[in-house]
């Protein structure tokens, strides 16, 4: 058989998650931490693989990790964690673990596209329900009126939105795991750059979990998630792993790395101060407006049309952001920006402000 005539149509309908090509350019379209480590830092992260045992399989569990995990992050002692190689394949996890014909994933939208792609790669049937489109937050009665009509079996809420920035109401979000009968699970994977969470909340709904990542705290090249809830429902989903899920490398170094947490602490702070000047400089910008954030990202509006030469104009100076424009009706003439470094975030400015000339 030919692909075309073996490949499931939705799939070949698909295009592949895009990752464009960042060399030489300054990279703030992915909302990565810009900070390298200090040298005596590196020095000691080497010297703790020196003698990993990369002929042998990791633990499967990832045991000591969990522990670190536990202690760093606060969970809660009478939840049990599940680990996965990113938050993405948690997301998968949990798709599989409930797929069934007629069943649904419900989620926000504009929110993080793998949610749409991850229901359509398990066989879900995917809910979007529309955020209110003058300020991105959550239109309670829609969401409310979906999961009523629906019933789905996996409701995602990303809190802090990506790519809205936004946090959404948390007495909203309450509302919406009372009135489902599925798992809700709050995603928290810009958790290092608000004070809100519903970690301490655990426990209040039995239908609640939280899903976070080391990825946007510094160490998105490991691949590191972690889903939190209740004993039953992480040892369900735990079914569904393939073995060996977190390599050994990928263990070892983020057990280093959350034992020298404040070092991470410290370019989070940054990070967040560094949105602080990005947000009020781009608001008086002409032609611009961005939307409050609580993530390491900004959502910027352009003039009707202006997106697209705005994002190549920033492209020739050499700054990749997200163009959003298209993705999404809600999205149209918008671009992400994420927070780099201040020279970085400098150098950003410094070339929206030529380009917003030129194309004015
Ligand atoms: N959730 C949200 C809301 C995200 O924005 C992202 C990454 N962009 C992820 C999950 C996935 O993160 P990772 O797989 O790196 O843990």
């Amino acid at each position: 058989m030919t692909p075309a005539e073996l490949i499931r149509p939705d799939i070949q309908a698909l295009s592949a998650y895009h990752v464009p090509d960042a060399r030489g350019l300054i990279k703030l379209d992915a909302m990565e931490n810009p900070y390298a480590w200090p040298e005596d830092l590196r020095d000691n992260w080497l010297a703790a693989l020196r003698d990993m045992e990369l002929n042998r399989y990791p633990d499967p569990h990832g045991h000591r990790l969990q522990e670190r995990l536990r202690e760093a992050m606060g969970i809660p002692a009478d939840m049990a964690l599940l680990l996965g190689n990113g938050s993405d394949e948690l997301i998968l996890m949990l798709a599989l673990a409930v797929a069934e014909p007629g069943r649904k994933m419900l989620s926000l939208d504009p929110g993080f596209v793998m949610y749409r792609m991850i229901a359509l790669f398990a066989g879900l049937d995917y809910v979007g329900v529309p955020l209110k489109h003058d300020d991105f937050t959550l239109d309670l009665d829609a969401t409310l009126a979906a999961i009523e009509r629906t019933q789905p079996a996996l409701t995602f809420i990303a809190y802090p939105n990506n790519p809205t920035g936004n946090l959404f109401d948390a007495a909203a979000i309450e509302q919406v795991i009372a009135a489902s009968r599925g798992l809700v699970i709050v995603d928290e994977a810009y958790a290092p750059f608000t004070d809100h969470s519903f970690l301490p909340r655990l426990g209040d709904w039995p239908n609640l979990m939280v899903l976070r990542t080391v990825s946007k705290m510094g160490l998105a090249g490991l691949r590191l998630g972690y889903l939190v809830g209740a004993p039953a429902w992480i040892g369900e989903i735990d079914k569904v792993r393939l073995p060996y899920n977190i390599n050994v490398l990928t263990q070892a170094s983020t057990d280093f790395a959350l034992r020298h947490r404040t070092v991470l602490d410290e370019q989070t702070a940054a990070i967040r101060a560094e949105r602080t000047r990005l947000f009020v400089t781009l608001a008086g910008l002409d032609g611009l407006r961005p939307y409050p954030s609580d993530a390491n990202f900004i959502l910027v509006r352009t003039r009707p049309g202006r997106a697209e030469d705005i994002f190549q104009g920033l492209l020739d100076h050499g700054v990749l952001i997200k163009k959003l424009d298209g993705t999404h009706p809600l999205l149209t003439d918008c671009l992400r920006m994420t927070v780099g470094t201040p020279a970085e975030n400098t150098a950003l400015l410094e070339a929206l402000q030529t380009v917003l000339k030129a194309t004015r």
